[in-house]
């Protein structure tokens, strides 16, 4: 395995110029993570929201509509000062995105990319195709908020449990808890920082990985009781299904939807899992895993989504059928 290349530093010296001209100046600075924001891209705002705030920028942390907090994340410090997308100041000096792979993922704040007198983008995604006007896109790093370190190193801030609490709840949740493959000897040395400022890692993890209410078992075993196998697709798929109702029915927000296809991609027979999440419009988002053999960013990519090597995902306007014949097409042309 050859080490991965460091993040360029002229890309994390331009972006901390940016950011501390414009907290020198007390000037507005408005952040967002990506649309159903999940523990990278809310830990990634909330701890660069509050460093900035800190440095003396007047800050507003926010994220796309529909602007709903999932339970897993509700806790995270400084979440109860996140500011609905509706009540953003008229005048934005900076906007800074986070974790999003794409402006389409930024939902209806897209538009403060092109308003905003400068914005800078914070991200990590192999699909990210190069928007905003200052880029800290880097594929190597293992997480948004690894980035979102170095600027806080770059903006002297330095690190508490405040903010390493945020920072590591990114950190776990984009590595599996440091068992994925995008975890390097880097991952481990901001663990240990993050660890040394205090913070309680067990309480974080219980509430981020293992903590649901009781009605997600019987989702868990709706959901998994229909998984198909398909070994001939690809280098075998297996997929299922739930829907916004079907988590509701039982008892439970949307978001619980999410954390599925964590049970799903352990099948040994297929190298890629699907949880296909269908909507209350009708449309499906899909989750995608690869246990190794195939690039699901560039199989995200060509589906209009996009995402990782090892985990993408893609919006489709199709009902299911005709969202497995697109998606079965798309993983044999990517073998
Ligand atoms: P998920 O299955 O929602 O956990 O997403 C897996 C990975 O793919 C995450 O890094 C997401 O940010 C990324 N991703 C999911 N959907 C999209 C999309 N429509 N466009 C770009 N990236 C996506
Ligand atoms: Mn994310
Ligand atoms: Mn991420």
């Amino acid at each position: 395995m050859t080490a991965p290349a460091p993040t360029p530093i002229a890309a994390v010296q331009a972006a901390v110029r940016v950011l501390a001209d414009a907290a020198d100046a007390g000037a507005t600075v408005v952040l967002s993570g990506h649309v159903q924001p999940d523990a990278d891209a809310l830990g990634s705002t909330l701890a660069l929201a509050e460093g900035l705030r800190r440095r003396g920028a007047t800050v507003v942390a926010t994220f796309p509509e529909p602007f709903t907090l999932p339970s897993s994340l509700g806790w995270l410090p400084g979440a109860d000062r996140l500011v609905h997308p509706g009540g953003l100041p008229a005048q934005v000096d900076v906007f800074v995105s986070l974790d999003a792979a794409s402006t389409g993922r930024l939902g209806g704040l897209a538009g403060l990319l092109g308003s905003a007198g400068c914005s800078v983008v914070v991200d990590h995604h192999a699909s990210n195709p190069g928007f905003g006007e200052v880029r800290l896109v880097d594929p190597h790093a293992a997480a948004t908020v690894v980035l979102v370190a170095d600027l806080l190193a770059g903006l002297g801030v330095e690190l508490d449990e405040q903010l390493a609490t945020c920072l590591y709840a990114g950190l776990a949740a984009d590595t599996g808890s440091f068992r994925f493959g995008n975890t390097a000897p880097g991952t481990h040395e901001l663990a240990a920082r993050l660890l040394r400022t205090g913070i309680d890692h067990a309480a974080i993890s219980q509430r981020l990985f293992d903590t649901a209410p009781f009605g997600w078992l019987g989702l868990l075993s709706a959901v998994t009781g229909r998984a198909t196998l398909e070994r001939e697709v690809g280098a075998g798929i297996v997929w299922t299904w739930s829907t916004t109702a079907e988590a509701r029915d039982h008892g439970l927000a949307t978001d619980q939807l999410e954390a599925l296809v964590d049970v799903v991609r352990a099948t040994a027979e297929a190298d890629v899992a699907c949880v296909f999440k269908g909507q209350d419009d009708g449309s499906w988002v899909v989750s995608m895993r690869s246990r190794g053999a195939t690039d699901l960013s560039r199989v995200a990519m060509a589906l209009g989504g996009g995402g990782h090597r090892a985990a993408a995902g893609y919006s489709s306007a199709h009902d299911l059928e005709g969202t497995l014949v697109e998606l079965r097409a798309e993983l044999a042309r990517a073998l």
